[in-house]
């Protein structure tokens, strides 16, 4: 099949360009985003404006990211968004998204990711969840049931504690490749994410919950222990009534975060 999907753009895999085309799933994320002048609106990778137009459509200004120069051009051309896009030409990756935010309007952030940068990306995104008030985003089906995993699954993981130390994770809609022009060779699905204004469980400093969170993941099969036995002791875990036997899918947010805390304590 070919990629030329539109007036003559061939879509590029190396951008992860699977562009949208089904009207009705474009619809429905139109109405999960919520499109309104009272927050700063954000697009990451609107393409060929599949999300942008109908969003822009319901609202005064767009901020958008697109790292495809070709695609940025377009867009800069383009006789009804021109007016209402602030385009930065960029990798999202390194865009300071802080600078965004305007005096009492927070963010709403949104994108049909390209699915090969979406989890890097989104550990970048969590950096600004307090100037963000909602994130959603069309991700590979499997980053959507990593993102919303429970302890003691398969999908439970590093990306699934940060995730939901940052936020309520809500998977919103499935959609299947044929949504797409060329079509993904995986399922896709659509994920809600709502940074916490107040964190249910606080840590005293999230790099070191990001440090122990990765290490303690390194070696899934292994236990907790064995995991993380230059970062705690035998009595630590006591201390902490957490089981370091298990592995450490079986470990929950709150148990992640009493040990990162626990850490910084033994720092200062
Ligand atoms: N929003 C469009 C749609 O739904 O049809 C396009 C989605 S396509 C899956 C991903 C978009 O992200 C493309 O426009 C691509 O050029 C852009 N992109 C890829 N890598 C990017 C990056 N690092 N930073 C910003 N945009 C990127």
């Amino acid at each position: 099949m070919s990629n030329k999907v539109h007036l003559g753009h061939t879509a590029r895999k190396r951008f992860g360009q699977n562009f949208l085309t089904d009207q009705g799933v474009i619809s429905s994320i139109v109405g999960a985003i919520a499109p309104d002048n009272n927050h700063v609106m954000v697009e990451i990778g609107p393409g060929l404006g599949a999300l942008t137009e109908p969003v822009a459509d319901m609202i005064d200004n767009l901020t958008v990211v697109e790292l495809d120069r070709d695609l940025v051009k377009r867009l800069q051309y383009h006789p009804i968004l021109k007016d209402k896009l602030t385009i930065h030409q960029g990798d999202a990756l390194q865009f300071d998204f802080g600078q965004l935010q305007q005096a009492g309007k927070k963010m709403k952030v949104f994108g049909n990711l390209p699915y090969n940068i979406s989890t890097p990306l989104m550990f970048h995104l969590f950096e600004f969840a307090e100037q963000i008030e909602t994130m959603h985003f069309m991700l590979q089906k499997e980053v959507v049931l990593r993102l919303s995993a429970s302890p003691g699954t398969k999908a439970y993981g590093r990306l699934t504690v940060m995730a939901q130390y940052y936020c309520q994770v809500v998977p919103v809609l499935e959609v299947p490749p044929e949504s797409f022009t060329p079509a993904p060779k995986v399922d896709s699905a659509v994920i809600r994410l709502l940074p916490f204004e107040v964190k249910p469980w606080p840590c005293k400093d999230v790099h070191v919950l990001r440090h122990l969170v990765t290490t303690a993941f390194n070696m899934r099969r292994k236990t907790l222990r064995n995991n993380l036995k230059t970062l705690l002791s035998d009595e630590d875990f006591v201390t902490l009534q957490v089981d370091s036997s298990l592995r450490p899918e079986q470990i929950s947010v709150p148990q992640y975060v009493a040990m990162a805390n626990m850490l910084c304590d033994k720092k200062d």
